[in-house]
């Protein structure tokens, strides 16, 4: 969770104390009982009138967005967004203070890119796993009460699954713990018909489709079908 390579973030992504986001939150078919009431708060902070001319032009630069971060990172759902990307359509048709509403939030990357350009969100989703992953990603979070937490659960967890992960150095044979593995896709190689593991063949360029064969010097493409996977570093 915490290594030297990144440091601890500390503060609140969400500078002011107003509610940014209805409180409570509901899973599945259950509607959130204080959205009414949030909506009514924001309309009386910004008055609107439907004959109001909201007169902006559609969005059409072309985005470039990074996809590799931390936050990105975060978690695995499907179909999320860069939030680089989201943050150029806010900040295109919103003001700050404006309410944003996403009701097909997903993995609630709207709402929070909403929320750290200082609008308010309101995110739904029909799937329960979209809601509890957004009610997580656009939560602050008491950073020192959660490394106590990962300590104290590390503690909790480490002796019953550590054996799971012993294992004896493959240079000097003493005992020692798994870190990490790496499998490799293997490929059979069309001429020598030797299989190899792509880790171990030098690519042809850089657009990392094509490999020499360590044998033979053939050429081993990633079309190919491949043979399987091998553990080639523990
Ligand atoms: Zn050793
Ligand atoms: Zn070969």
């Amino acid at each position: 969770m915490m290594d030297n390579e990144h440091e601890v973030q500390t503060g609140n992504l969400f500078s002011e104390d107003t509610p940014k986001m209805p409180e409570g939150y509901y899973s599945g078919d259950k509607p959130n009982l204080n959205l009414p009431a949030f909506v009514e708060q924001h309309i009386k902070s910004r008055p609107y009138s439907t004959n109001e001319d909201y007169g902006i032009d559609s969005f059409s630069e072309p985005i470039n967005a990074q996809r590799e971060y931390d936050i990105f990172n975060m978690h695995a759902y499907w179909s999320k967004k860069a939030h680089e990307a989201i943050e150029q359509y806010i900040e295109h048709y919103t003001q700050p203070g404006d309410l944003v509403l996403d009701q097909f939030c997903g993995s609630g990357g709207t709402a929070l890119s909403a929320l750290s350009l200082g609008r308010k969100a309101i995110a739904i989703d029909r799937s329960p796993a979209a809601t509890f992953i957004s009610n997580g990603f656009c939560s602050s979070t008491d950073l020192p009460k959660l490394n106590e937490e990962y300590a104290r659960l590390m503690q909790k967890v480490s002796s019953p699954i550590s054996e799971l992960y012993n294992s004896n150095c493959h240079i000097c044979g003493s005992k020692a713990i798994i870190h990490y593995q790496v499998y490799s896709m293997t490929f059979q190689c069309l001429k020598c018909l030797r299989k190899t593991p792509l880790a171990r063949c030098t690519p042809v360029d850089n657009s990392s489709n094509a490999y020499y064969c360590p044998y033979c010097g053939d050429i081993i493409k990633t079309s190919q079908e491949k043979t399987g996977y091998q553990l080639i570093e523990t």
